[in-house]
């Protein structure tokens, strides 16, 4: 493959033709919340765009939506610039793509030993960076586009669940802290708030995700009040030790314990595993459970635990190099949800 010249115009007009409906499908999502096509047939039209881009590689450029954190952030809200680039995550869709992930990242770190992986449950709600100095909260903001995200200070305040001040040993309180996670509404909450919805004779959201992101992204923070919304962490951006940095925490899965020492959220369904057969054991019972956790998934997160590791590994433009999403095939109808907005 080569430059400009030797991508065939039928090529190129197809990837015009999917970044314009990417792009659209994208402010659907992220600015209206209200998508107009499902996940899957998004994810499906990013990888007909990745495919073509692997065909005709002058057709990858940096702006594409393959090389680019697909959110964007919305005029209604201020906008605030993230300390560090909040970022996506690779997609797998088969137990091959996470062996070949693997694979990856042994050959990167050089090492035959087995690695420890953080599995998670990959929540189906809308990322958030809680910003906290001197234990403190003093800033909350959406990802946008990864760089700059809208200012939801206000909303996230009336979540109960979120620490204003963080609680356990304020010795063990960073100067400056980024505590990345996931705002979701609980399943539960979604059907009684979908109820209510069509009761007072507004459309129904159209599953909890949106549900979730509509609540949240309120001009009126009284209305994301009025929602039950929960969020657990699930990462960490910039971090700044008031002194010498707490020699114990070396594992992202440490990280998670200190953060709920401190009182904020963590989910209690992530497992760290040994090599690559408890990954696909976590991948195969919650393909099986999905629906007996309290909020929707679409899929299990694998993460590297060892943050020294996590350096070594890096991150594209996009996605870190030490995390991949596994993705769950579409269900055709969720019937439980559906029971339930027709009043079943
Ligand atoms: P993504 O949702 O596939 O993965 C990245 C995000 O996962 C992170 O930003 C984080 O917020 C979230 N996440 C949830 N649990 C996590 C955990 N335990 N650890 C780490 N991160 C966790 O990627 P994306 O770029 O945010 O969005 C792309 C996806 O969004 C698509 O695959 C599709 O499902 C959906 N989407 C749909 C439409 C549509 O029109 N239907 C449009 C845009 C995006």
């Amino acid at each position: 493959a080569g430059g400009d010249h030797a991508v065939p115009a039928q090529a190129r007009h197809r990837w015009s033709e999917l970044v314009e409906l990417v792009q659209a499908d994208q402010f659907a999502y992220y600015v209206r919340d209200a998508p107009t096509v499902s996940d899957a047939e998004y994810d499906a039209r990013m990888r007909e765009l990745e495919a073509l881009e692997a065909a005709h590689h002058g057709l990858r450029t940096p702006d594409s939506p393959t090389q680019r954190v697909g959110g964007t952030f919305s005029t209604e809200f201020r906008s605030v610039d993230h300390v560090e680039r909040m970022l996506s995550l690779d997609n797998a869709f088969s137990a091959e793509d996470i062996a070949a992930w693997a694979d990856r990242v042994h050959r990167d770190l050089d090492q035959d030993a087995l690695v420890h992986y953080l599995c998670e449950l990959k929540i189906d709600g809308l990322a958030i960076a809680l910003l906290y100095e001197r234990g403190r909260l003093v800033r909350a903001a959406t990802r946008g586009d990864g760089r700059t995200g809208e200012d939801v200070t206000l909303n996230v305040r009336t979540i109960s669940t979120i620490p204003d001040v963080l609680g356990g040993d304020p010795a063990t309180h960073p100067e400056r802290i980024e505590v990345r996670g996931e705002v979701f509404l609980p399943v539960e909450a979604f059907v009684r708030l979908n109820a209510a919805q069509v009761e007072a004779g507004r459309s129904p959201f159209a599953n909890p995700r949106n549900a979730a992101a509509g609540s949240l992204r309120q001009k009126d923070p009284k209305v994301t009040a009025s929602r039950p919304l929960r969020m657990y962490a699930h990462g960490i951006g910039a971090l700044q030790w008031a002194g010498e940095p707490l020699a114990d925490v070396t594992r992202q899965s440490q990280v998670y314990e200190l953060l709920a020492s401190w009182g904020v959220p963590v989910s209690g369904h992530s497992r760290v595993v040994e090599g690559l057969a408890g990954v696909q054991e976590m991948i195969a019972y919650y393909g099986e459970h999905r629906h007996d956790v309290e909020h929707e998934i679409d899929g299990i997160v694998v993460k590297v635990d060892e943050i020294a590791l996590q350096g070594r590994l890096g991150a594209t433009s996009r996605a870190p190099r030490w995390a991949i999403a596994y993705k769950y095939p579409p269900e055709e109808v969720n019937t439980r949800l559906l029971d339930v907005v027709v009043g079943v």
